[in-house]
């Protein structure tokens, strides 16, 4: 389950949310090529911007709409299941998720959280900017979200489980929360020493525990 900073092919666990799991199935030279490539791009722990909070779009452009699309790249070639403007060094509100192959990406922009349900579960999460490090995040099993989409028309959407989860986890990248600051005191720890040091952090033993069942519960 351990990755580095240097792809190490198929042993490496994906990164937006690790809960998403497993190991990319199939993907050859070409595509852990087209991953590091994306990697490359997203901003890594350390950098102020991930602490930074980020503004409303205001402004519904062609620029906006081709920022959506190079997300969606980035989020796909990097084999994750989600990806914020923040994560792009960009300060403005605006994520995109997709979950299951089978899904159409989403373009969620001013995401306000609107419903979160009381029912919670703890999941383990990993981020395209805080590699190999995997920790427990507790969050609401199902939430509702409006926001708007890159024509700045509204929408409102209803998630659960994993999708849910995902959408949790970009929304407090544009608050500048990050994961470690969602999960326990050790695990926090554990996955700053990881940073700092350039290693892998996991949360011990059980890291099955909760992980299937939250993937399946994704619709
Ligand atoms: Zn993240």
């Amino acid at each position: 389950m351990a990755e580095e900073g240097t792809p190490t092919p198929v042993e490496e666990r994906d990164d937006e949310l690790a809960t998403e799991a497993g190991e990319p199935e199939g993907v050859d030279q070409e595509a852990l090529e087209r991953r590091s490539a994306a990697l490359a791009e997203v901003v890594k722990f350390g950098d102020p911007v991930l602490k930074s909070t980020a503004s409303p779009v205001t402004v519904f452009d062609d620029e906006l709409a081709a920022e959506a699309d190079r997300m969606i790249r980035l989020m796909r070639d990097a084999i994750g299941v989600g990806l914020a403007a923040t994560q792009l060094g960009t300060l403005r509100r605006m994520l995109v998720f997709q979950v299951g192959s089978e899904a159409e990406p989403t373009v969620l922009i001013n995401p306000e959280i609107e419903w979160r349900s009381e029912d919670a579960a703890t999941a383990e999460e990993g981020c395209l900017s805080l590699p190999g490090v995997i920790v427990d995040v507790e969050r609401p099993l199902y939430v509702r979200a409006r926001g708007v989409d890159v024509h700045g028309d509204p929408f409102s959407l209803e998630a659960s489980g994993l999708e849910a989860r995902v959408i949790q986890h970009e929304v407090d990248h544009l608050d500048g929360v990050l994961m470690i600051d969602r999960t326990e005191r050790d695990q926090r720890k554990g996955a700053l020493k990881a940073l700092r040091e350039g290693g892998t952090y996991a949360p011990e033993g059980d890291e099955e525990e909760g992980e299937p069942g939250e993937a399946s519960t994704e619709e």
